[in-house]
């Protein structure tokens, strides 16, 4: 995923829809409009203060290539052209917009009044209302778009960071005690600073971020978590920065007790942050996600069911491996048996090696014998060709696994792996987090923990 740095950030939304939300923030009180990073000075916590200031906006995807779309409202708003900003129609009171893609346009109709524009905009006119989609509300606004090269209509929720963080932070991290609060609070700070960093990623698409685990899940504000949104607030506008810029703020349910070097597991450059470390106390001590349920696992395949999931997820993985950016990371990725194998027919599954490891004994390459004949399996991506049997979990829980193979003779009988964690491992660990928060450690610790060498700063002003 590309990096924008802060300084340069750009928001999806066209100029003319944030000029129109800028106009709605206007009349409903302050004017928003895309936030400019000033410079930052480095503060040290737990020194909170909110941010004041204008916030910064983002899009979130909900849906792409819907036919229609019926959307709502439960309170007064407006109805605006998306790129000129004219009003299309209001609603005086809770009501429904439902809209269609025609051509390249949205075609809508709210009530007896209908039309046709290229975006539309639903706008509550008091921000305390909220906008509905299905059984999911929302704070802020719609966007409505022709989806970009497909036929139907992209729905995108338009809100401010702070507002889109309520709706994260309990759906990533779960709902927890007061005793775990400065958990919550990293998780607040780590959502934001993920988001800060990969806002424009997805613009192709029209919007900033996926609402799911592409990014981060987002659920709106129906099921929002008052001390989750404690948290948001104790830490609103703090991220955390490496060099003036923020950093990638991944994480993930559980390391299984020690964290990933980035690079050796993604087709990534290293990051000084995202570094191999024990998740403990100290030397020798036990790990601080220790109690998670998913830190000791096995799974386990009849050779055949294996052998039957492995004719699908091979040839992906050497199409996904094969991509620009992503074969020198990978290496060699197939050797053929014969003159006649095909990547894309894997046939009987013969053997699984562990061939190498990373820094943290995660597994680096997986050479998986086949008919066709052997496959290299980089990283991460070994968790997608060792997809579990029931489809949940949807691909294996880590790479921190070891391999066991039961044979009959010659013939492969049975495939185990028996592992630690849920995850890639890469930045904080929820559930040690979780710990630490348990223990007395304060937002601070926990993340200068999991993003060693990262400082925290503040944006916007
Ligand atoms: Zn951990």
């Amino acid at each position: 995923m590309r990096r924008i740095s802060a300084r340069n950030q750009r928001i999806v939304l066209p100029g003319l829809v944030l000029a129109v939300i800028c106009l709605m923030s206007v009349l409903i009180g302050g004017c928003a409009g895309p936030k400019r990073t000033p410079p930052v000075e480095t503060e040290p916590l737990p020194d909170f203060a909110p941010v004041v200031g204008t916030p910064t906006l983002l899009g979130v995807g909900l849906l792409e290539n819907e036919k229609s779309l019926e959307i709502s409202v439960n309170g007064p708003a407006l109805v605006l052209d998306g790129h000129g900003g004219n009003r299309l129609a209001r609603l005086d009171g809770p009501g429904t917009v439902v809209c269609t893609r025609s051509g390249g346009q949205v075609t809508w109709r709210v009530g007896s009044q209908k039309g046709t524009t290229g975006t539309l905009v639903l706008q509550p006119v008091d921000p305390g209302h909220r906008v509905l989609q299905g059984k999911s509300a929302y704070r802020g606004g719609f966007l409505v778009i022709p989806t970009p090269g497909g036929s139907g209509l992209t729905l995108v929720n338009n809100l401010d960071l702070e507002s889109y963080l309520r709706g994260v932070v309990p759906w990533e991290i779960g709902r927890h005690g007061r005793d775990k609060f400065t958990a919550l609070e990293a998780q607040a700070v780590a959502a934001r600073t993920y988001t800060i960093s990969h806002l424009g990623t997805r613009k192709s698409r029209g919007f900033d971020v996926y609402a799911s685990v592409q990014d981060q899940v987002y659920k709106g504000s129906a099921d929002e978590d008052p001390l989750c949104n404690s948290a948001v607030e104790s830490t609103a506008g703090l991220v955390l920065r490496f060099e003036n810029e923020e950093i990638e703020a991944y994480y993930s349910a559980c390391c299984g007790g020690v964290s990933s070097n980035i690079e050796e597991v993604w087709a990534r450059g290293g990051r000084p942050y995202l570094i191999s470390r024990p998740d403990s106390p100290g030397e020798g001590k036990e790990a601080y996600c220790a109690t998670s349920r998913h830190f000791d696992w096995r799974e386990s395949w009849t050779a055949g069911r294996l052998e039957e999931i492995m004719q699908k997820t091979l040839p992906e993985y050497v199409d996904y491996i094969t991509q620009p950016g992503r074969s020198e990371w990978a290496g060699p990725v197939f050797s053929p048996r014969d003159g006649s194998s095909s990547a894309s027919r894997p046939g009987r599954l013969r053997n699984l090696e562990i061939l190498d490891r990373t820094t943290s004994g995660r597994v680096a390459r997986l050479a998986v014998t086949t008919d066709a004949g052997v496959y290299h399996v980089r990283g991460d991506r070994v968790r997608w060709v060792l997809k579990p049997s029931s489809g949940n979990p949807f691909i294996l829980r880590s790479a921190l696994f070891e391999v066991e193979l039961v044979r009959d003779g010659e013939r492969l009988v049975e495939v185990a792996t028996r592992g630690r964690g849920y995850g890639h491992g890469i930045g904080l660990c929820q559930t040690g987090a979780l710990a630490m928060a348990e223990r007395g450690k304060s937002v601070r610790e926990i993340l200068s923990h999991y993003y060693p060498g990262s400082t925290l700063d503040r944006v916007g002003r």
